[in-house]
């Protein structure tokens, strides 16, 4: 076990490594502590005023108005229809269509008393897509909302959850394992060919158990455990060592969209809320909620009590997570939390895990004496020693550094989870992910032009 503990003030920063020896031979385990993890029960909050919804998720966006300006619509409502399935988006309460821009639907005057529009019943995989509970699923291999007519070999249903900052899998299954239960059976009737593995962690042997005895006459179910380590969570890295491959059809779901998903046959509600967390240390009051979709993020932070500073809010954990979009004003169904840092002592202490370029500070931990200016890879092998993909990140930076894509491509970049430990653990604090992230758009780009040119 390998521990580092930095206190600063309200932060305490704990890096550590758990050494099983049952799978010795995977990777990752380091993980970021910081204060305030969300916890409690989950909280709904007040109707707002406002609800924002977005009309991009994911790949899709909602092109086609169904309403105008001014309209009244009911809980459930289509407003707006998105070519691909066809895919709708709903309304989450019943209200008046206040604005429409390119980016959102902005509804106003809510009613939460009135009676909800029901979902058409039909067949399991129809009512994925009809009910809205599509918003929680995704391809593993492309990370796109599956078609509505692909049949998947395999689906991944996401309860291990190894980022401490958002919607614990626990949190939302206490008191309804029987609902969800409901659930995957639902999804395993889906095709009989289709095999449904349920990823838990060992530490969730009693909980697997349960879904074990609930879910006995399910021929095509199977439990995974993983060890409880950082990085391994990540279903493409299972669906690997599953032997699955990039051109097979394989969904990733989370326990939100199973029960979204029983909600929708068994009672006809469609997908109108979601479950998140706000956390972090520079909020005072940690905590779940259930809020519609669309619900204003300035009302989440404000009833999680954020501090008098300037903050950052992180989309996810702060190893993954990304700096949530200026424009992002409402609640998507991708957000499982909201990190919440205080800007400059976040800056401070994300720059401890991830020092970045420009950092002075780096001289007080590590001894290359090179004040802060760009550094070199000292070849210390750390980053190997930590992908949960089993790459060799240094070997990928260097690749890219000379503006190799052949070989980048060869040496598995399209592989790199962005789990962000490689650039956490670089002694040299290489934006290393970032780099693999931008290395792969470019790959992309160019495989696109060159099938263009082909055609
Ligand atoms: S190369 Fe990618 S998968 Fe490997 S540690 Fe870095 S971010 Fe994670
Ligand atoms: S951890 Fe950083 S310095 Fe060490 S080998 Fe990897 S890229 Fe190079």
């Amino acid at each position: 076990m390998l521990i580092y503990t930095q206190d600063s003030g309200n932060y305490s920063l704990k890096l550590e490594k758990t050494v099983d020896k049952t799978f010795m031979k995977y990777k990752g385990g380091y993980n970021i502590r910081l204060s305030n993890p969300p916890t409690g029960n989950v909280l709904a909050l007040p109707t707002p005023e406002q609800l924002f919804l977005t009309r991009h998720i994911a790949d899709i966006y909602f092109d086609e108005l169904m309403v105008s300006p001014d309209e009244k619509v009911d809980q459930g409502q289509a407003l707006a229809r998105c070519n691909k399935g066809p895919l709708n988006m709903h309304a989450p309460m019943a209200g008046t269509v206040k604005y429409i821009t390119d980016n959102q639907i902005i509804l106003g005057q809510l009613n939460s008393n009135t009676a909800p529009t029901k979902v058409t019943p039909g067949s399991t995989q129809d009512t994925i897509f009809s009910s809205g509970c599509f918003i929680h699923i995704n391809e593993v291999y492309s990370g796109k909302i599956p078609a509505k007519d692909s049949i998947p070999q395999a689906i991944f249903v996401r309860i291990a959850n190894l980022d401490n900052y958002v919607m614990a899998s626990e949190i939302e299954l206490m008191g309804s394992l029987q609902e969800f239960c409901s659930g995957l059976k639902l999804l395993a009737d889906i095709s009989k060919d289709t095999i449904l593995h349920v990823v838990v962690t060992k530490k969730q042997a009693v909980l697997a158990k349960k879904i074990k005895n609930d879910t006995a006459d399910i021929s095509n179910i199977e439990l995974v455990t993983i060890p409880p380590r950082y990085g391994l969570d990540n279903t493409r890295l299972i669906a690997d060592r599953w032997g699955y491959r990039a051109d097979q059809h394989i969904w990733s779901i989370s326990p939100q969209g199973i029960f979204a998903l029983a909600r929708a046959v068994n009672q006809g509600e469609k997908t109108t809320y979601t479950y998140m967390s706000v956390s972090g240390p520079a909020v005072n009051r940690p905590q779940y909620y259930k809020v519609p979709l669309g619900y204003p993020i300035a009302d989440l932070l404000k009833a999680s009590e954020v501090k008098d500073c300037p903050v950052r809010v992180i989309n996810g954990g702060v190893m993954s997570g990304i700096e949530l979009a200026a424009d992002q004003t409402g609640v998507t169904g991708d957000i499982a939390g909201l990190t919440v840092l205080e800007n400059n002592s976040a800056r401070k202490l994300l720059k401890f895990a991830r020092f970045g370029l420009d950092d002075r500070r780096f001289e007080d931990f590590f001894t290359t004496d090179m004040q802060g200016e760009v550094r070199a890879c000292v070849s210390c092998g750390y980053c190997q020693s930590v992908c949960p993909a089993g790459l060799l990140p240094d070997y990928l930076h260097k690749l890219l550094y000379c503006n190799d894509l052949d070989r980048a491509q060869s040496a598995g970049l399209n592989k790199c989870v962005h789990c962000g430990l490689c650039s956490f653990i670089c002694v040299s604090k290489i934006e290393l992910t970032e780099q693999f992230i931008k290395g792969q758009a470019q790959l992309k780009a160019e495989q696109h032009k060159s099938s263009e040119g082909q055609a």
